[in-house]
């Protein structure tokens, strides 16, 4: 198993002490080559979820009262930093929704993926350069070189977003942590990035897609979980089935919801 989350519970200690459980007895499990999408409305723990398995969320003020984060077997949760920053990147590749607050804004594009190269493969800065140049062509970017001696702020959200698919794919990562990652782009740049993400993952990798957008579910997801609250309330091996019957009444009003919305396009 690839990963295997069990009963994970995350919680938030705010400055006053007051305690927010944001994920509850969360059990998932993720195989190689298989994408699982995470759906739900805003707030109900998704994105605590998917960055504590990288164990991204600031602590304090997060927490883990409960469970275990098995990454190949390891538990991410008990795992040593030094041990932590070899496997992001590397090992597990993240594309968020908001490609500014993970791209440094004081360094040029080339540079910083040169960086996220030279960090975890033996290879002249010379091969990391050619590499990265490769990865911007691969993301759809046109006018390569121009772009590579770009700074982040330079560049359209849908670019910034193509150079983080970039950064999250290049290293050919087991696990790729997908959070929102076309929910800030117009609508028709939203198609290209998910084709993108779709064609570069590794067919052995495994894809952990979090979303409240129910059509990308149904185009890319080969099993899907449903939160509530914090909650998995929800899970199904078969999206098209889920999509046709859903049984919570939760899942019911999503899936409503998302057909509404479609027709007013
Ligand atoms: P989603 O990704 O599904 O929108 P989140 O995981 O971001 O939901 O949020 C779940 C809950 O955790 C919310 O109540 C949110 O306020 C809380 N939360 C998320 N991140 C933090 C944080 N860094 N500090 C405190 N509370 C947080
Ligand atoms: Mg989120």
């Amino acid at each position: 198993m690839l990963l295997k989350i069990e009963d994970l519970s995350v919680s938030f200690r705010n400055d006053d002490g007051d305690v927010n459980a944001a994920a509850i007895d969360v059990n998932l499990e993720l195989e190689r080559g298989e994408v699982l999408g995470l759906v739900g409305e805003s707030g109900s723990g998704k994105s605590t979820v998917s960055m504590s398995v990288a164990r991204l969320l600031p602590s304090p003020p997060a927490f883990y009262p409960k469970g275990r984060i098995l990454f190949d077997g390891e538990d991410m949760l008990s795992m040593k930093l030094e041990d932590l920053r070899k496997k992001r990147g590397k090992k597990i590749g993240v594309v968020f929704q908001d490609p500014m607050g993970s791209l440094s804004p004081l360094h040029r594009i080339s540079d910083q993926l040169v960086e996220t190269i030279l960090l975890h493969e033996d290879m002249s800065k010379k091969a990391a350069n050619d590499m990265a140049l490769e990865w911007l062509g691969k993301v759809g970017i046109r006018n390569v070189p121009v772009i590579a001696k770009a700074y982040p702020h330079e560049l359209s959200g849908g670019m910034q977003q193509r150079v983080m698919i970039a950064m999250g794919l290049m290293l050919g990562p087991d696990l790729v942590i997908a959070d929102e990652p076309t929910t800030a782009l117009d609508v028709t740049v939203q198609a290209q990035v998910l084709k993108l993400m779709k064609d570069l993952h590794q067919a052995n990798s495994g894809v952990l897609l979090i979303t409240h957008d129910l059509g990308v579910v149904s185009q890319m997801a080969t099993k899907l979980a449903v939160m509530k609250n914090g909650r998995v309330i929800e899970k199904s091996d078969n999206p098209a089935e889920f999509f046709a019957s859903p049984k919570h009444p939760y899942s019911q009003s999503l899936i409503r919801e998302a057909r509404k919305m479609e027709l007013e396009y």
